[in-house]
């Protein structure tokens, strides 16, 4: 990689969370200026809680154009935002900053989340259309776990079964994206067990693994218990992409079921911020190519 000189026409981006060291985005984001010979430059911000709001006001006053809001800041930058779009508005949670000016006025952000569109364009990357209209069976209710929900009742999806450890909280998901999509009928929230895991699975077209279970260094874990096949005809995506391959999708190919890795969902939530700021009029999932070949060195396995 060769990245440009910065010099006083260089446009800056970055990433604000708490911690930001591990990230993958600065990687990815700088690997497509580079290929496109863009001069911009996208740096990790590391915000404390507490600071975002000072923190998104500087990237104003600085000059940013944008940046993107990762864990613990997703929701606590949402009263900040001048403006927001539909899925940051539905989610209750932006992970995408776009800082616009004009002569004479403070710059105003616009927040936006790009995860739900990000992960439906991976799922259709990997073959699986979800307009078909299957039914879904998605392990976790996080931050993670609401934006898969959005983007698949937005896509036209069947019923949705959402699993969680912590029942309550799959039943706030539910019951928030139910009610504000007019959704309600499509989506029942259920205890994570084995036998609710199992039986669910059986009857659904595709898993959907939107917890930490299996991420690195816990890499033995897997949400899916040992000795039980999964079925053929199923389709397993896993959002961990640290490691790439979970132990979740080595037991979804033994199965021959079809096993689609996070990797994919990161770089087009990636793209479509990159596009969103530099407005090139590429395709995403040409951005999101040169991307993926940066995060795979990044990850050792390019
Ligand atoms: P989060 O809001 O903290 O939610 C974590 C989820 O994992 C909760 O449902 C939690 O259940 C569950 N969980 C954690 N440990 C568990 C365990 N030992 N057994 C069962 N369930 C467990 O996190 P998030 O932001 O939604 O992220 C979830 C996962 O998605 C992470 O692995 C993250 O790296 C990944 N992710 C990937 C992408 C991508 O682009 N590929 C994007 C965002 C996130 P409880 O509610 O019971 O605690």
């Amino acid at each position: 990689m060769t990245l440009s000189p910065i010099d006083g026409h260089t446009q800056l981006v970055g990433l604000i969370g708490w911690p930001v060291e591990h990230s993958l985005s600065p990687a990815m984001h700088n690997a497509a200026f580079d290929a496109l010979g863009l001069n911009w430059c996208y740096v990790p911000l590391p915000v404390p809680p507490g600071q975002v709001e000072a923190a998104v006001r500087g990237l104003g006053a600085l000059g940013f154009r944008g940046a993107n809001v990762t864990v613990p800041h997703k929701q606590a930058v949402m009263p900040v935002l001048g403006s927001i779009g539909p899925s940051a508005r539905a989610l209750g949670a932006a992970n995408t900053l776009v800082i616009g000016r004009r002569a004479d006025q403070p710059p105003r952000v616009g927040g936006f989340n790009t995860d739900d569109k990000g992960f439906v364009g991976a799922l259709r990357q990997g073959g699986f259309e979800p307009e078909d209209g299957g039914d879904t069976v998605v392990v976790g209710a996080g931050g993670a776990a609401r934006a898969v929900v959005f983007g698949l009742l937005w896509s036209g999806t069947g019923q949705i079964v959402v699993l969680n450890r912590t029942l309550e909280r799959a039943q706030r998901l539910v019951s928030d994206l139910g009610s504000r999509l007019e959704r309600a009928d499509r989506l029942r929230a259920l205890p994570l067990t084995t036998e609710t895991l199992v039986e669910s699975t059986r009857a659904a077209d595709l898993l959907v693994n939107a917890t930490a279970v299996g991420l690195w260094p816990r890499v033995d874990g897997s949400v899916w218990p040992d000795g039980v096949p999964l079925p053929p005809h199923l389709t397993v995506f896993d959002l961990v992409y640290n490691p790439l391959e979970t132990r979740l999708l080595r037991q979804a190919r033994r199965s021959g079921a079809r096993a689609i890795d996070g990797l994919g969902m990161l770089v087009r939530q990636g793209a479509l911020a990159f596009d969103m700021w530099t407005n090139q009029g590429l395709e995403v999932g040409e951005i999101a190519t040169l991307m993926r070949a940066a995060c795979e060195q990044a990850l050792g396995s390019g």
